[in-house]
């Protein structure tokens, strides 16, 4: 893409009201918008990354079993009334609304019911389970704080996976895959170092619950991690009973700040039987449907990213998930420059590289690098005068560049993706 076509541009002032690292950065950098306290729009940029964050979560997703669907944003009073979760006693986080009629719709802050609801259509038998079924769709919660710039909004994406298998045993089985697909996903992220499966409280069904904890300053969750095993234990479930049955012991672990980037949970039947969810067993016998959920919300991981990756200048984008690869810069308004960047811009497009191509006219150079260091890719190539037929290679976070033939750079970019 020339970024004299991009429609945003880098913003100097920082924004008065906004608080958090992640937010002051990817608006300064035109990644998003801040329309209001915990509400912002995806620019761009900021759509490219969320993309691909989207699509590291959706491959691992599908590796596992998982069916993509998307359900409505609107839902309706009576399926929630069910599990008593229409009620605002009961679920602080509702936005409500009203219909034409004056009949009322909320807007979904999660999809256990109505998902359960469409799977009583499907499943009848034990031959038509399991099933895993997963979305990314906006979720709305009326949070009371909203403070962490994209870690805690009132609308976001999230993935929510809901498995629905014949027993306890076929839950356990694939609460582990998911379990080990997060690993990954999160690993795929550049998160994997920093992230722990941590330990939450469950329900009636299990005792514990676990959370994708990423350990930052900026986090709003304290956990206790046990580096050597890579497990943490989070403040609900923190005592010395459970440390002791997990074989943790407390002078080992450290306090520290954590984001939860994610979380699994066993359901069992608490949705399934409210909401009729049964099936036939091989010996005839009706059966409620053994449910689990897994969540995670790729704008708070986007977030935790531009946390850890950043300096004074910027964000510093893990390759996997940078909006483009590269950033070109064209120095000078010399013609002949001008046509080799243009050249060269067009020679890494056909080598499949992404790459962001600074032709914006009437800029100095310094401009252009600290727009280049804010906005974060992970390679920056300079054609200029000064550099003759070579480009001037440096990796963002490197405080060394090299001159290099287009060919070497090719080669180098496509054997660091
Ligand atoms: P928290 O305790 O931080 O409020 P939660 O327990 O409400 O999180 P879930 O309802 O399980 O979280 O949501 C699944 C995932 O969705 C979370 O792990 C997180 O990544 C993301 N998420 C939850 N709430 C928000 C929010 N307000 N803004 C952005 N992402 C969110
Ligand atoms: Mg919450």
């Amino acid at each position: 893409m020339k970024q004299s076509e991009l429609f945003t541009k880098t913003i100097k002032e920082l924004p008065k009201d906004e608080e958090s690292r992640n937010a002051q950065l990817l608006i300064k950098a035109g990644y998003i918008q801040k329309e209001m306290s915990g509400v912002y729009a995806f620019l761009p940029l900021g759509l490219k990354v969320l993309n691909k964050i989207i699509q590291i979560i959706r491959e691992e997703m599908d590796s596992i079993g998982g069916q993509e669907i998307s359900l409505s944003a609107l839902q309706n009073p009576e399926i929630w009334q069910k599990t008593d979760r229409w009620s605002d006693k009961n679920v602080d986080a509702w936005f409500k609304t009203k219909l034409a009629s004056g009949a009322e719709v909320g807007l979904g802050f999660t999809h256990e019911e109505p998902l359960t609801n469409i799977m009583r259509s499907y499943v009848q038998s034990y031959k038509d389970l399991p099933q895993y079924v997963y979305q990314f769709q906006t979720k709305f919660r009326n949070e009371a704080r909203a403070k962490s710039g994209l870690m805690r909004t009132r609308e976001f994406i999230m993935k929510d996976l809901y498995s629905f298998t014949v027993d306890q045993k076929a839950l356990d089985e694939f609460y582990e895959l998911a379990k080990e697909a997060y690993l990954k996903i999160f690993q795929r992220l550049g998160l994997g170092e920093k992230t722990f499966v941590t330990f939450a409280s469950g329900g009636v069904f299990s005792k514990y619950s676990h959370e994708f904890q990423t350990e930052c300053l900026a986090g709003e969750d304290t956990i206790y991690v046990d580096y050597e095993k890579k497990i943490a234990v989070n403040k609900e479930v923190y005592n010395d009973e459970v440390l002791a049955e997990l074989g943790l012991d407390k002078e080992k672990l450290k306090t520290v700040k954590a984001i939860e980037v994610g979380n699994i949970f066993k359901l069992g039947t608490k949705f399934s039987e409210p909401l009729g969810l049964f099936y036939t067993d091989e010996a005839g016998n009706k059966k409620p449907v053994i449910m689990g959920c897994y969540g995670i919300g790729p704008a708070r991981v986007l977030a935790t990213i531009v946390e850890l990756y950043n300096d004074e200048k910027g964000i510093v984008w893990p390759k996997s998930i940078a909006p483009f690869t590269a950033h070109l810069l064209c120095l000078g308004d010399d013609p002949e420059v001008k046509k080799q960047a243009e050249s060269v811009y067009q020679s890494l497009i056909k080598e499949g590289i992404e790459v962001l191509f600074d032709d914006r006219i009437g800029l100095t150079a310094g401009e252009m690098f600290a727009d280049a260091d804010l906005v974060g890719l992970p390679y920056r190539l300079i054609v200029s005068k000064k550099n003759g037929d070579k480009i001037e290679i440096k990796e963002r976070q490197s405080a060394n560049s090299e001159s290099l033939d287009l060919n070497q750079v090719i080669k180098k970019i496509k054997e660091n993706v």
